[in-house]
C-alpha cells in the first residue's frame, strides 16, 4: 500500500509533510518548521505521528519538535552526521540506511551542499522523496555549507531516480525561482507552460509542491547544466556540467 502524502504549510513559507502508511496506521511528520499546523494537520486526519524525520539541522526545519513531541510519542530521526546540532536523535541516519514508516522501507540519501549533513528520505514503492532544502521545485537550496561539486553530486542522485518520483521539497520558493530560471532558459517552453500554473496556483493560494521529477528534469535549471540551450545562453558551451551549475547557482545567489 502506497504511503499518504499530506503537504503542511508552516511558517511564511515552509513545507513539513506527514506520510502515513494505511496498512499499520503509522505516520511520520518530515521536518517541523513550526507545532501548530502540524499538530492540527494530524488532528484534522486523525493521525498519530511515530516518527518525526528530519533532513538538516536549520532552525526552520527543527524548531517545532518540541511541541510535537509534548502531544505525539515520536522517534526522531536524522543525520548522525549532524547529531551535534541537530536536537536529540533516536535514530542516527546515514546515506544507505533505512528509515521505516509503517511496513514501507526507505532509504537514507545523503545530499550535502545547503548543509553538509542534510539528507533526503527516499521511499521507492511510494515513488515519493522528501528533499527539503536540496533539490526544489524549480530550485535548489543555495550552498552554504558544501561546495558546488557535492551540491552538483546530491542533486544528481536525485535526478537519477525514476521520472515518475514525486518531490516534497521544503519551501514556497517556486514563483522566484521559476523568474530565475527564465533569465537562464528562455526558450524552453516546458518552462513557460509550467510557470503559467505555478502563477495560476499561487494567484490562487494553493502551494506548488509537491512536484515531479519528471517536470523538474524538463524545466529546473539546476538539473540542467548539460542543456545546451542553457549553456549557450550563458556563454559556457561545452564547459562541463558542475561548472555549469556553479555558475547558475551564483547567478540565482544575485538574481
Ligand atoms: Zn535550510
Ligand atoms: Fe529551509
Amino acid at each position: 500500500m502506497v504511503l499518504q502524502i499530506v503537504t503542511v504549510p508552516c511558517l511564511s513559507d515552509n513545507y513539513a509533510y506527514l506520510a502515513h502508511d494505511p496498512g499499520t496506521d503509522e505516520t511520520a511528520v518530515i521536518d517541523v518548521p513550526e507545532a501548530g499546523p502540524i499538530l492540527q494537520a494530524l488532528e484534522k486526519q486523525g493521525w498519530t505521528a511515530s516518527k518525526v524525520l528530519l533532513t538538516h539541522h536549520h532552525a526552520d526545519h527543527v524548531q517545532g519538535l518540541g511541541d510535537v513531541l509534548a502531544r505525539h510519542s515520536a522517534l526522531v530521526v536524522g543525520a548522525a552526521a549532524d547529531a551535534h546540532r541537530l536536537p536529540p536523535l533516536d535514530q542516527a541516519v546515514g546515506e544507505g540506511d533505512q528509515v521505516m514508516i509503517g511496513t514501507e522501507a526507505g532509504r537514507v540519501m545523503d545530499v550535502s551542499g545547503h548543509t553538509v549533513g542534510h539528507v533526503a528520505f527516499y521511499f521507492p514503492q511510494s515513488e515519493v522523496i522528501f528533499t527539503a532544502d536540496s533539490l526544489m521545485a524549480l530550485g535548489c537550496g543555495r550552498v552554504f555549507e558544501g561546495t558546488m561539486p557535492q551540491m552538483f553530486d546530491s542533486l544528481s542522485k536525485i535526478a537519477a531516480l525514476p521520472p515518475e518520483t514525486t518531490i516534497c521539497s521544503g519551501h514556497e520558493y517556486t514563483r522566484n525561482n521559476g523568474k530565475f530560471a527564465l533569465t537562464v532558459d528562455p526558450g524552453n517552453p516546458a518552462l513557460i507552460s509550467r510557470m503559467k500554473e505555478i502563477d495560476a496556483a499561487r494567484s490562487a493560494g494553493e502551494p506548488t509542491v509537491p512536484s515531479t521529477l519528471k517536470d523538474e528534469l524538463a524545466t529546473n535549471p539546476f538539473l540542467r547544466a548539460a542543456d545546451g540551450a542553457i549553456q549557450a545562453q550563458l556563454g559556457m558551451s561545452g564547459a562541463s556540467p558542475v561548472e555549469v551549475f556553479a555558475e547558475i547557482r551564483a547567478r540565482k545567489d544575485a538574481f
